[in-house]
């Protein structure tokens, strides 16, 4: 029977396996596909900080961009600029971004099997068990870092996505882009991220869209090209309940943990693979299983009450309809909130930017936005 047997070869899988194999136990990946990183279904936007966290450096062949500024776009086009240097912010190539985890935690031991699709697993008292083909392999911890099909199998529900690579020349270089239109996104927003002068990633998530209708007439309007166009689900309703059950966790999009203001989970979901990894070691070689407990309320600790007022802050603009929206925006430009956020403000951590936009004065009797004694207390605090 082996130590740990880890499905999905991905972020948190890879950060997972670096985790146990560094301590000496042995752990397979599991991923069903026969290249890693491919598909990709992901903008790699993260910040330089979040991958210190997580103990990477990407080499220069995996960075694509470097952005220093974030302009928001309410349904009337009226503007906000967010400068974004002191955040260190980077596009990554995230198909040679998942090719480089793999060879992190192939150095530090871990077995990595490609096109293996586990079709099930289960467990007994003293073993986990994943099913591939016919054949049953038994280990004593099983990670699932299988991805959003799994946190939907899990009850969580997610946004209708779409990704395109596309030619235009209607953007900046380093400005990301983010346009707020409940009729297009609504619930969410749609966004540009360039990669060059003239090439960008752009994307579109909502509530029961139709997210190639929408990008197509966002790549139209725009007078762009479209190389390449990606379906993907967005995870932004928060985590699953229990990341633990016995000898078998989730983490990463599995377990919900993408931010739920903005879908981003590299950062947030990779922390909860290392976690999951350290926490699987410590269970395996004092056989106490228990300890695979830790990963949770490690977790939850870090970023339980950030996701918490983050999904608050989500469900608040979910609700605002188009004119609100450009009056929320039109109060933003005019306050200093920008500069607030862009000195003191976490790439990482929205509920700094959330904290500093909801104290602006009269910013909910404006709106017309019920806002509950909890947050009123966040906010003054
Ligand atoms: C359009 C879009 C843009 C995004 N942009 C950003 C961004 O800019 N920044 C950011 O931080 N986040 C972004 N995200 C979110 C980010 O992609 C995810 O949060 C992150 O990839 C989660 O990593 P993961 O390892 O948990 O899951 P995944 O990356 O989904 O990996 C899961 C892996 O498991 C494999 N797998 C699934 N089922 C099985 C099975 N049964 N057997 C074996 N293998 C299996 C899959 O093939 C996959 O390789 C974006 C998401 C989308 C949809």
């Amino acid at each position: 029977m082996q130590g740990v047997s880890i499905v999905g070869g991905s972020v948190a899988g890879f950060l997972a396996a670096r985790e146990i194999a560094s301590k000496g136990i042995d752990v397979t990946v599991y991923e069903e596909h026969r290249e890693i990183g491919i598909p990709e279904k992901c903008d790699g936007l993260v910040s330089s900080s979040g991958m210190s966290e997580l103990g990477l450096v990407p080499p220069s062949s995996v960075i694509q961009n470097a952005l220093t500024k974030c302009r928001f776009f309410s349904p009337s086009m009226k503007e906000v600029d967010i400068d974004a240097r002191k955040q260190n912010v980077v596009v990554l190539d995230r198909s040679r971004f998942d090719k480089y985890l793999a060879e992190e935690a192939s150095r530090a031991g871990a077995k990595i099997e490609v096109g293996k699709r586990v079709s099930s697993y289960s467990q007994t008292q003293d073993r986990a068990s994943l099913k591939i083909e016919s054949d049953e392999i038994s280990s004593e911890i099983l990670l699932d870092c299988s991805g959003y099909e799994s946190y939907i199998r899990g009850g969580g529900a997610t946004l209708q996505g779409a990704q395109y690579i596309v030619y235009g020349k209607w953007f900046e270089k380093s400005t990301v882009e983010v346009y707020v239109d409940p009729k297009d996104a609504p619930g969410f927003f749609k966004w540009v991220i360039p990669l060059s002068s003239d090439i960008a990633k752009i994307g579109v998530a909502g509530n029961g869209i139709n997210s190639f209708g929408v990008m197509d007439s966002f790549v139209k309007e725009k007078g762009a090209q479209a190389f390449r166009k990606a379906a993907a689900p967005v995870i932004a309703s928060g985590t699953v309940k229990n990341f633990v059950e016995g000898r078998i966790a989730r983490a990463g999009d599995s377990a919900g943990q993408a931010k739920p203001t903005s879908g981003g989970g590299i950062y947030t979901g990779g922390f909860g693979g290392m976690l999951a990894g350290r926490a699987a070691a410590k269970a395996t070689k004092s056989k106490d299983i228990g300890a695979l407990k830790e990963y949770e309320s490690g977790w939850k600790g870090e970023f339980g009450e950030e996701f918490k007022l983050q999904l608050y802050a989500r469900n608040t603009f979910a609700k605002m309809d188009a004119k609100q929206l450009d009056q929320l925006i039109e109060m933003i430009a005019a306050s200093d909130v920008p500069k607030k956020i862009s000195e003191e403000g976490d790439f990482d951590r929205h509920s700094i930017a959330i904290l500093k936009a909801f104290g602006i004065s009269n910013l909910f009797s404006v709106l017309g936005v019920v806002v509950s004694n909890e947050i009123k207390s966040l906010v003054k605090s």
